[in-house]
């Protein structure tokens, strides 16, 4: 079994990144800027910023974090990101979730200008995903799909169950594979038969939030099982894949943790610098 190194991954997208933004500087005289804006002070939230100002740094991007406490008005965060929208010096918005209950996230994301929005959340890039068009793609699918490609080049007319149907990854997940020319089933909470549907796939992508609810015996032989799930058990994190049983059948398996999260970072970077190439066309 292919245990999916997802830091390696993600180090090796870096490392190609920063060979990409150095050309770039010496092309154009300047730099992808990222800026994340952070309201509120919840602790996860802080580590991923944290984690993300890290990465941006080391690949050579121009890197901001406006920071707001979660009292802040919305009005104040919407004339930030018109602010942002026609700053040159930024070429990659990110408000990052969740927002305090009292500013309205789809107004967010809405406000972003969609050539600047690095999470891929605004209704121009989601409509443009679903019409195969170039987009932002959200980082968490867009890491998913490029690790399934590392192990399987070529996707055209294989099996694929997306389980789990949310905007962040589910249906991003099967437009990617759907472009792939995969025959995608995507399933959720309300699917009749779990078990039968992952039992037929070549692909599985599990983005549920139910720790280890794809067992061994849902998965058919020498399937490439992605785990985006990350929950917090008594046994410390674990992921939606039961990894134990389903690495003994599987071709390929990502871990949790250490497979899909830190490419979901490394897949920040890169759509920050692809907003940055499609500006200076
Ligand atoms: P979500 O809660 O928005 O969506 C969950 C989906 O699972 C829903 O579409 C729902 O219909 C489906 N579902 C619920 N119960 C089900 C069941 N019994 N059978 C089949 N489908 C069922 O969740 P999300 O934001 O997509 O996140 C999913 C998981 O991925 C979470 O554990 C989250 O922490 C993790 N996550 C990881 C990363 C990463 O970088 N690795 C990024 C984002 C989210």
């Amino acid at each position: 079994m292919i245990l999916i190194d997802g830091k390696k991954a993600a180090a090796e997208l870096r490392e190609e990144l920063k060979q990409e933004v150095a050309d770039l500087k010496t092309k154009y005289n300047k730099v992808p800027g990222l800026t994340v804006i952070l309201i509120g002070d919840m602790a996860p939230s802080q580590i991923y910023v944290r984690n993300k100002e890290k990465s941006a740094i080391e690949v050579g991007l121009k890197s901001e974090v406006i920071k707001y406490p979660d009292t802040v008005e919305e009005k104040i965060v919407l004339e930030k990101i018109e602010e942002l929208n026609n700053d040159e010096t930024v070429s990659g918005i990110l408000v990052q979730l969740p927002l305090p209950k009292h500013i309205d996230k789809q107004k967010v994301i809405e406000t972003i200008t969609p050539s600047k929005d690095v999470d891929g959340f605004h209704p121009m890039n989601v409509g443009n995903l679903s019409s195969g068009y170039e987009s932002s793609v959200p980082c968490t699918p867009l890491g998913c799909y490029l690790m399934i490609k590392k192990i399987e080049p070529n996707l055209s007319g294989k099996k694929a169950v997306v389980v789990g149907r949310s905007n962040l990854n589910g249906k991003p997940m099967t437009q990617l594979l759907l472009k792939e020319n995969c025959t995608v089933t995507i399933t959720h909470s309300r699917t009749k038969d779990l078990k039968a549907e992952c039992l037929e796939a070549d692909i599985i992508v599990a983005a549920v939030g139910i720790p280890e609810l794809v067992k061994g015996d849902w998965v058919k032989k020498d399937a490439i099982v992605i785990d985006v799930g990350i929950n917090k058990t008594e046994n410390g994190l674990v992921g939606d894949v039961a990894f134990d049983e389903v690495s003994k059948v599987a071709k390929a398996l990502t871990p949790v943790p250490g497979g899909v999260g830190p490419m979901t970072i490394a897949c920040l970077l890169k759509n920050t610098v692809e907003c940055f190439k499609r500006s200076q066309k």
